[in-house]
């Protein structure tokens, strides 16, 4: 009889090298445990599995001062080396098992996504699962060339990235010095190549850009994009996050509808990680994601597959549960599909609701690595 230890007794082991023999352990012993059937499942809180996040690769070509830092991300750092990486078979295997419990939505992440060679295949060969919303968030920098190719692969919508409109802004927060227009070609590209509706993500950092609220808001209003302003987050150990620099959500709230006027719209599912907004003139939407001062893992429907093949059932944690071992170990899928049952159903996690400035310090696996 296989072994089950609660994740309260791993949490507790400090030490790293025990702590992953006893995730390590777990996840095996899930596997190996009497078949449960395929399907919807639920964790101990009562969410249910419903989003996959898959990282394609942690290195980017950006270098946002919030999210992968120059300084730590530098020549020396050491990235994951390709023999490391899932492969896009082990990917779209491990997908079409969290497909069969119950996930309906992909979305591709990294890192930047559009930096993984032929990610198009991958595309390809996650469409052909069937039945779900494949979508991707990228920076932008590659999607003028990427855009059609992508759609054809059968990719249903892009997410883009972008900060500010003013170029300067842009170039100091992508740190890549890389230019507004070009993301601006991307996301031209992306809507005419289908990939619709595209929502623009914005990071919004007190001190950096709250003056490019109302522009973007501007830019983007009647056109059929939906601009998200994101709360800065304490994600990963590197960014140096500190409180002072969150823009609450209501502020952003306040100063877009102070310029227009705004009526709030109901979510368009259960879990959606933005409040919506309409413009009272019916010129389109935006919404906030307010994951600092208006926490939601209440409704974290978010399962997270890192680039090496480790799942994450939050963005916030330290550990992850290897399944690449499984996947490379000669496991069958229901055996998989066990795991990752195990594995949800176990899971209690909540740690934007219990966040202080103690918990904004422990260690946390980068953004970059686990998939934004
Ligand atoms: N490279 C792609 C991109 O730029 O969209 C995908 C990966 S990126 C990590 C995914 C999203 O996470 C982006 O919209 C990014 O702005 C957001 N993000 C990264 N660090 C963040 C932080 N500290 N707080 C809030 N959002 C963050």
């Amino acid at each position: 009889m296989a072994t089950i230890i609660p994740l309260t007794d791993i949490r507790a082991t400090a030490n790293p090298d025990a702590r992953r023999a006893a995730l390590d352990a777990f996840v095996r012993d899930a596997a190996l445990a009497p078949s449960a059937p395929a399907g919807p499942i639920a964790d101990t809180r009562g969410r249910r599995l419903h989003d996959l996040r898959i990282s394609v690769t942690d290195r980017c070509n950006f270098r946002c001062v919030y999210c992968m830092p120059r300084d730590v991300f530098d020549a020396d750092y050491h990235f994951l080396p390709h023999a490391e990486l899932l492969t896009f078979e082990e990917i779209t295997r491990v997908a079409r098992i969290f497909v069969d419990q119950g996930v309906a939505k992909i979305r591709l992440t990294g890192g930047e996504p559009l930096l993984r060679r032929n990610v198009e295949r991958l595309v390809e060969m996650l469409a052909r699962i069937g039945d779900i919303d494949l979508t991707l968030t990228t920076n932008g920098a590659l999607l003028a060339k990427k855009a059609r190719s992508l759609a054809d692969a059968g990719l249903t919508r892009v997410t883009v990235s972008l900060d500010s409109l003013d170029d300067a802004t842009f170039r100091a927060m992508n740190d890549a010095d890389f230019p507004v227009a070009k993301v601006l070609e991307g996301i031209d590209a992306a809507a005419a190549a289908g990939l619709a509706p595209i929502k623009i993500n914005m990071v919004v950092k007190r001190g950096m850009n709250e003056t490019s609220i109302v522009p973007i808001a501007r830019h983007f209003k009647g056109t059929g994009h939906i601009v998200r302003f994101i709360e800065f987050m304490d994600v990963g150990a590197t960014n140096g996050w500190r409180m002072d620099d969150v823009v609450p959500a209501a502020e952003v709230v306040r100063t877009i509808a102070a310029e227009f006027p705004l009526v709030t719209a109901d979510a368009n599912y259960e879990g959606e990680v933005a409040q919506r907004w309409r413009y009272r003139d019916g010129s389109g939407e935006i919404g906030v994601i307010a994951s600092v001062t208006q926490a939601f893992c209440r409704d974290c429907t978010r399962a997270r597959l890192s680039t090496d093949g480790k799942l994450y059932t939050c963005l916030f944690a330290s550990d992850g549960y290897d399944l690449r071992t499984l996947v490379r170990g000669g496991f069958d899928d229901s055996q998989i599909g066990n795991a990752i049952q195990a594995i949800w159903r176990q899971r209690g996690d909540r740690y934007s609701e219990i966040r202080t400035a103690n918990t904004a310090r422990v260690p946390k696996v980068e953004m970059s690595y686990i998939g934004g």
